[in-house]
């Protein structure tokens, strides 16, 4: 049985099948929809003239599947001991194995003040509300420099609102990005029109249920017809913690994204792992592919085949015609080496004490780093320690540094 119908746990549904799995498969999701994918949900699906969903797996293909999609119903409890889940519609069902695909949900920000105008992007439902108010002028105050907030305000900009953008750190994206690149996508949001106040925090928000009215610690007022909070994630964990189950900064799962129960897995978002490449550091990644990853990982130990997650985490963003793309951790490096590409696109190379290199930060317009962060991937899987100079240099393939 799989619990929380999202990327992750839509994808290891389908990987348990792949797999040649011959048992019952079940899927239990609280949201309305078939498994989705959130991404284009702040980006340029926001921007056409209306809001649809992409699923990742139609009702025809979880049928032909033998999959059961039960949606609209949570999870509210696992006992353990009888291998048992009870729903949050009175039933419940038993499992062989089970896999917690719960995801995470916005972090609340908490202040007195907010109301209906203020709100967070998470789920299609979310972005169905959010797209009634970003049109021509219409005010969207957006609180957090993050990536949701940011792809979400260029958006915004393309359907015309006035957007501003609040951020309480000195700079926007501070959380594993390098300041070269945030800059470039500050500088691409003014060239849009976008307000950046950064460094300022919120002294108080009223919010009237028509318009909120945002007091900035400097004592300036923004007054916008809707607030999108975005400040970060955080882990589902209270049904896994319920059970009895580790939580370290998310479910805690082993390499092999196995709980303390071995009947019980965690994967996506809401579980924390030993990252093989980063010698064992316990990380949790928000990030796309890794449920995707993750997903079909514990669809195949759930089936006993006792491998270890090994991937290099991957991110990307699209802002305006831009795209960052991130392989590794960045936090890992202590020194920096850029490489240039062609259309002002650059890489930056994050090297370890030692020389190895432990992350790759690109951007540029469209694709063009796509092939080189992807290369980089492969060295830091590697564990090279390319020479800095090589690195730097376009004239040097990265390919020929993976053949090294
Ligand atoms: C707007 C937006 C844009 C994004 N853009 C990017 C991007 O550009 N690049 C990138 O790499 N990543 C991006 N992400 C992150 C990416 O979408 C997530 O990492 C991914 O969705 C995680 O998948 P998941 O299945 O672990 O969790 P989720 O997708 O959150 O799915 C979990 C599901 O479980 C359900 N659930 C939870 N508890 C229960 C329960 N007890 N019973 C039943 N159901 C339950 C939840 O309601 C949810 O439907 C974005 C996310 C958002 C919200």
């Amino acid at each position: 049985m799989v619990i929380g119908a999202g990327e992750c746990g839509g994808r290891a549904a389908l990987a348990l099948r792949d797999l040649g799995f011959e048992g019952p498969v079940t899927l239990v999701g609280d949201e309305p929809h078939l498994p989705y994918e959130r991404p284009p949900l702040s980006k340029e699906a926001m921007t056409g003239e209306a809001l649809s969903i992409k699923a990742i797996a139609t009702d025809a293909l979880f049928a032909e599947r033998a999959i059961r999609h039960i949606h609209s119903v949570r999870a509210v409890a696992i006992d353990r001991a009888v291998h048992v889940v009870q729903l949050s519609d009175g039933s419940s069902l038993p499992y062989q194995k089970l896999l917690l695909a719960t995801g995470s949900v916005p972090r609340t920000l908490p202040m007195p003040g907010l109301g209906e105008r203020c709100v967070y992007l998470r789920t299609f439902n979310d972005a169905l509300a959010i797209r009634a108010h970003l049109s021509a002028g219409n005010r969207v105050a957006i609180i957090g420099g993050g990536f949701i907030g940011l792809e979400l305000a260029a958006a915004a900009r393309k359907l015309g609102a006035a957007v501003t953008v609040i951020e309480a750190q000195p700079r926007i994206l501070m959380r594993g990005v390098p300041a070269e690149i945030a800059e470039i996508i500050h500088k691409a949001h003014e060239a849009e029109g976008v307000a950046i106040r950064t460094g300022q925090g919120i002294a108080a928000i009223a919010d009237d249920g028509a318009e909120v009215s945002i007091t900035l610690a400097d004592g300036q007022a923004i007054v916008a017809d809707l607030a999108v909070i975005g400040i970060g994630a955080v882990p589902v964990t209270a049904l896994a913690a319920e059970a009895g189950l580790a939580i370290d900064n998310g479910i805690a799962v082993d390499e092999q994204l196995r709980t303390a129960d071995p009947d019980i897995f965690a994967a996506g978002d809401c579980c924390s792992f030993p990252l093989a490449v980063y010698g064992g550091r316990r990380v949790r990644l928000e990030a796309w592919r890794n449920a995707q990853e993750q997903g079909a990982l514990a669809a195949k130990n759930m089936q006993g085949a006792e491998e270890a997650h090994a991937a290099v985490p991957w991110f990307w963003s699209d802002q305006y015609g831009l795209t960052l793309q991130i392989a590794g951790l960045s936090d890992e490096g202590k020194s920096i080496v850029r490489r240039d590409l062609d259309d002002g696109a650059f890489i930056l190379f994050h090297l370890a004490e030692d020389g190895r290199l432990v992350a790759a930060s690109g951007i540029g317009p469209g694709n063009a780093v796509a092939r080189d962060i992807r290369l980089a991937e492969m060295l830091i899987a590697k564990r090279a320690s390319p020479a800095p100079e090589a690195l730097g240099s376009q004239a040097v393939k990265l390919k020929s540094l993976l053949a090294a």
